[in-house]
């Protein structure tokens, strides 16, 4: 019989054998010794698959991580479960001490030249599509932890290229898929506008934040099919600068901020503002700083003090000043402006933190003491079977405290819940006469 001809058959989920739907449940429910017995005995007699998917696509290690137990995903990495993109699983829902591991994991097994673990996923199925990178995604979270955690390993900025660039990659990645390409463009500059990339990467963030916001506008311009997008990512930039600002306290280190000019000396208390930094800031029509109450305040201040006040300073004087200058070194020229900057992004930072530990329970916090206690019971069960107490009666019972997510998802996992739709009987013709050899046990 001939078979049609189809580039590439999707790697859909198969169905699930008992003996798997035993070993996913257990990992979802924390229930470790039980976990440790079943791959124990898949070293041995390759049963269950340790790898298996549910219809969902997630296999043992992405349930881990959406519990949160770090035991568990530390568990199934030691015996042998494929990481495949659970790093990048752990980034997206910001499951830091997991991504830690999966780093180390990934250092000791990756071979140079070869590609990571991640790169290594059925595209068709995939979680996250090719251009994102742990860094992208760390970004898109704006997670200031995980990124500072990939940057300490070596991990590099997307470094998207001009949108009328003719360099050989660029032509071939439009003429494959000119849809792709200008995601993965609007992808690099989303993870480029992050404010804690920013804050990580840069020295002059405020610079950065403007000149980004900048370029963001003229993007917007040239992509009008990811218009929105852009003028998104050009607020969080803009709004970004803004809350720097916002964490100025003292009117000197406003002056530092705003009378910054790379070129030039740092400012000193009393001589001549020259608001470079403010200056350029209209250049870059950054209206929200401009119009933020401490630079209005400042200017205020100048234009009160008599139009403006150092005018008044005798010429001697200015002489003077600019004379010692001229012995500093050029290194410390930045140094005021820097420390100053360094201690913004400080303030920034704790306050985002602070900020996120006030916000109120919500339902994943509850679903996550479930599964805690749910991981609990597991363990004080095994605890009392290993000295010789009787807890069958316990376990028959089932009676585990599972969260709404959980529920849900157990039931679709006993059920054989699938997401394909019905296939009719000339589509499953089709689809078995294509499928590969191993996939005979796709379930009609
Ligand atoms: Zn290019």
């Amino acid at each position: 019989m001939e078979t049609p001809e189809i580039k590439e058959v999707p790697n859909l989920p198969k169905a699930l054998s008992l003996e798997e739907k035993k070993y996913l449940l257990a990992v979802e429910r924390g229930d470790m010794a039980n976990v440790r017995r079943i791959l124990e005995r898949a070293q041995h007699f390759n049963i269950p698959n340790i790898n298996c998917v549910d219809s969902l696509g997630r296999n043992a290690l992405t349930l881990a991580i959406d519990g949160e137990n770090l035991e568990m995903v530390e568990l199934l990495v030691v015996m042998g479960v494929e990481t495949k993109d659970a790093l990048l699983h752990s980034i997206n829902v910001e499951f830091v001490e997991a991504v830690e591991l999966l780093l180390d994991h990934e250092e000791l097994i990756h071979k140079d030249g070869e590609p990571y673990s991640w790169q290594r996923v059925n595209l068709s199925t995939a979680s996250f599509t090719p251009d994102i990178t742990p860094l992208i995604l760390a970004a898109h979270r704006n997670n200031y932890e995980i990124l500072k955690l990939l940057l300490d390993r070596g991990a590099t900025l997307p470094m998207p290229h001009d949108i009328k660039c003719g360099c050989e990659e660029c032509l071939r990645e439009s003429k494959e898929d000119s849809l792709r390409h200008s995601l993965s463009r609007v992808n690099e500059y989303k993870a480029l506008a992050s404010p804690s990339l920013i804050a990580l990467s840069s020295g002059d963030p405020i610079l950065t934040a403007f000149q980004l916001s900048w370029e963001l506008r003229n993007l917007a311009f040239a992509e009008p099919e990811c218009k929105s997008e852009y003028l998104e990512l050009r607020k969080q930039c803009q709004q970004f600068a803004v809350d720097l600002l916002h964490q100025s306290r003292t009117s000197e280190e406003l002056a530092v901020i705003l009378n910054h000019d790379p070129d030039k000396p740092s400012y000193e208390v009393g001589e001549q503002m020259t608001l470079a930094r403010l200056e350029l800031a209209i250049t870059y029509k950054q209206k929200k700083f401009v119009a933020h109450p401490n630079i209005q305040q400042l200017l205020a201040a100048l234009w009160y003090e008599g139009v403006p006040g150092f005018r008044r300073k005798s010429s001697i004087r200015k002489f003077f000043i600019i004379s010692k200058r001229r012995n500093l070194e050029e290194k410390e020229r930045d140094y005021r402006y820097s420390s100053v900057v360094r201690a913004l992004i400080w303030r920034y930072v704790s306050s985002m933190h602070r900020k996120c530990e006030e916000s109120s329970v919500t339902e994943e916090d509850i679903n996550e003491v479930k599964s805690d206690i749910s991981a609990f019971r597991y363990e004080m069960l095994e605890i009392l079977n290993k000295n010789g107490m009787d807890v069958s009666c316990a376990e028959k019972k089932e009676k585990a405290i599972l969260g709404k997510k959980m529920k849900v998802w157990e039931r679709r996992l006993m059920k054989d819940f699938k997401v394909a739709p019905i296939n009719s009987e000339e589509m499953e013709k089709f689809i078995y006469v294509t499928a590969p050899e191993n996939e005979d046990s796709l379930a009609r």
